[in-house]
């Protein structure tokens, strides 16, 4: 293969970025500083082991970079200790269940259909392999429901509960489930991925001191570099934690993306990002709101976060096919199960909307109303001549200016 056809790749990639409305909610676009950093030098350096103890020679630079990481993502979470070497939110959740709980131990989840994880569970992933997996679901309402997880606590004593969800669109009430999590000797993870820019600007709860251990993604609502962070405040298990990270799961961590994560933590830290994910609110209600206008189904007719899900049972299309046919006209989405779904993971009734790169390039409620309609007129067919709206809509609003 020519070199000049793989730069041609990438610039495709840069352009396609720039001329497509993302919608979809794990998504989200990294700071320059960040990606300055992810493609540095520290490339190079095999960094094994932590700062100050290290299995080669010559880290004494990336071992600054490193502290600088772990302090600055101490202070946005205001925790006591932080591991941040996980390459992504699923192996930091690998690490964060070994050092809680043993093989076989029980966990009880959120279903993967209701909104949960692939790590929190599922038969083919380490979760469900390793671990006996007992799930709860969404109440008739589609929230998750403390009675319903306080009875089966009760009843079939899990050692471990995992709170965190891939596709939920609020907050929990960490509160009275580390109570009754406590009174049964089950300890809680939460799994932030998704919301942790709305835990480190203060707009939900920090469920750190609800929880044993906390682990979170820092390129979705956080918008950093892609990986994920282990955090917990108590010392015994982030004693467990790093040496479950390395040398139990990993060797060498990703230096680059390790100094890149610093900005990621860094740039999060300040008042514009607190306004930054009250906007990405806003805008997931005005752009739910309008779905809603256009008779669309949504799963719950409210929204709290960057996301929401919307059936496409009743107006009989399918997602698959909604899915790939807004990538034609520049609009990306993910077609997503909805709770107690009946199809398969390659047609499931639902998509998954997500407002965090939109906010990302800075538009507000005029053009989210605009683009909720043209999403409804594309997938309805009754104007094909949106393609040029949506391009001029991206080039107003780029993404890296
Ligand atoms: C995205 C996500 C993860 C995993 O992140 P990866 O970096 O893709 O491994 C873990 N937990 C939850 C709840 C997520 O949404």
């Amino acid at each position: 293969m020519k070199i000049y056809n793989f730069l041609n790749f990438l610039k495709m990639e840069v352009k396609k970025q720039e001329n497509t409305l993302n919608l979809i909610a794990s998504e989200n676009y990294s700071s320059i500083n960040s990606i300055i950093y992810a493609s540095s030098s520290f490339i190079n350096k095999y960094t094994e082991g932590y700062p100050k103890n290290r299995y080669y020679s010559g880290c004494k630079f990336f071992d600054l970079i490193e502290n600088k990481s772990i302090i600055e993502s101490q202070n946005l979470f205001n925790v006591n200790f932080s591991n941040v070497q996980p390459h992504s939110g699923s192996q930091a959740n690998y690490s964060a269940l070994q050092s809680l709980i043993n093989i076989n131990d029980k966990i009880l989840s959120l279903d993967l259909k209701s909104g949960g994880h692939l790590t929190h569970g599922f038969f083919k992933n380490f979760s469900g392999s390793y671990f006996t997996i007992i799930n709860y679901f969404l109440n008739k309402n589609n929230l998750i429901d403390n009675n319903i997880i306080n009875l089966i606590i009760k009843k079939e004593k899990p050692k471990l509960l995992i709170l965190g969800y891939s596709s939920y669109h609020g907050d929990l009430d960490w509160n009275y489930l580390r109570k009754i999590s406590k009174k049964n000797n089950c300890y809680i993870l939460s799994d932030i991925s998704h919301i942790s820019g709305f835990v480190s600007s203060g707009i939900y709860k920090n469920p750190i001191e609800f929880s044993d251990i906390v682990t979170s993604t820092t390129h979705k609502t956080l918008r950093g570099i892609k990986g994920g962070i282990i955090l917990s405040n108590n010392y015994r298990y982030y004693k467990k934690i790093n040496s479950l990270v390395f040398p139990g799961q990993q060797g060498g961590c990703i230096s680059n993306f390790i100094a890149g994560k610093f900005f990621s933590f860094k740039e999060s830290n300040n008042f514009n990002f607190i306004n930054y994910t009250k906007q990405i609110i806003l805008n997931s209600k005005i752009m739910l709101k309008t779905f809603i206008n256009r008779g669309y189904n949504a799963i719950i007719n409210n929204t709290n976060n960057h996301m929401f899900l919307i059936s496409l049972n009743k107006i009989n299309l399918n997602s698959l096919f909604v899915e790939k046919y807004l990538e034609k006209y520049g609009i990306m989405l993910n077609k997503n199960f909805l709770p107690k779904d009946n199809k398969n993971s390659i047609n499931p009734s639902g998509i998954r909307i997500g407002l965090s790169c939109l906010t990302t390039r800075k538009m507000k409620n005029l053009e989210i109303e605009l683009i909720g309609n043209y999403i409804c007129d594309i997938i309805e067919k009754k104007k094909n001549n949106l393609f040029i709206n949506i391009r001029i809509l991206c080039k107003k609003f780029p993404i890296y200016k």
